[in-house]
């Protein structure tokens, strides 16, 4: 398994030296993770509620954080809570609903509260694509509090059916509000906050701060993530196909979460 990485001068992709890239985090206490969840540390599932995280990546994740001195945050568009529930036992930090709430430690208070708006536009926008989901057979909604998100991933030929129903409710929340698309999802939520913002805001604090970014991820959400970690010199990877790897920021790449999660074990021996 060879990581891949971008010529950023051609977008030539060529291979590395097997060995090379662990060496390009190494040592892990110069570094700063910023680690995407479905998709990158863990795979893809029909629903989003039948995800699983194996004891074995809980222990690498645990090692991980350690070797790194604690500076391990996930960042995903997941609520916190349920980053939580996958993890029973982390002590990571965490940026859920693509940065809209960021703890930088389990039991520490918010530095980002992810709490649902009491604004009507955002109530009534939450109403209309919940119904929505009774459109086709498949569709799913997800309440995550500030935000909430439509699935498809059961429903692969309505993905136009859900643009239309996420552009009425948009209109219903009003300005202040953003669509995010995503694989077989598109979530409303926040307009100011991005994964790019997420990380940001964590290299300001102890245990990130004066260290280089290293941010992994698989989705277009993740996007803002690897130009934010670029302009600050550090290093982004991509996971997933070569057919994305051009179009995306990432500097490098690994196939699946899978080889992924293998690649993290590497890197603590
Ligand atoms: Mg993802």
């Amino acid at each position: 398994m060879n990581v891949i990485w971008k010529d950023m001068q051609d977008l030539i992709e060529t291979s590395s030296a097997p060995g090379d890239p662990p060496a390009a985090i190494a040592p892990l206490s110069d570094w700063a993770l910023f680690l995407d969840l479905d998709g990158t540390l863990l795979n893809l599932a029909p629903t989003p509620e039948a995800v699983r995280a194996g004891p074995r990546l809980r222990t690498s994740l645990n090692a991980l954080r350690a070797a790194a001195g604690g500076a391990l945050a996930v960042v995903t568009g997941r609520r916190i809570a349920v980053v939580d529930a996958l993890f029973p036992d982390h002590r990571f930090a965490v940026a859920g609903l693509h940065g809209a709430e960021i703890r930088p430690a389990p039991g520490a208070p918010l530095l980002v509260p992810g709490t649902a708006p009491d604004a009507p536009g955002f109530s009534a926008a939450r109403a209309w694509a919940q119904r929505g989901a009774r459109q086709a057979p498949g569709l799913r909604f997800e309440d995550k509090t500030a935000a909430f998100a439509l699935h498809y991933r059961l429903a692969p030929d309505h993905g136009e059916t859900v643009a239309a129903i996420m552009a009425e409710a948009l209109t219903l929340a009003g300005p202040g509000y953003k669509l995010r698309s995503g694989k077989a999802v598109v979530e409303l939520g926040p307009a100011d906050a991005d994964k790019g913002r997420a990380v940001a805001r964590l290299m300001t604090l102890p245990p990130f701060a004066g260290r280089r970014p290293f941010a992994a991820g698989d989705d277009v959400t993740d996007e803002d993530m690897f130009r934010t970690v670029n302009d600050m010199g550090g290093l982004t990877m991509l996971v997933g196909p070569a057919s994305r790897f051009a179009a995306s920021a990432a500097a490098t790449r690994l196939d699946s979460p899978q080889d992924f999660r293998n690649w993290l074990e590497g890197l603590t021996g």
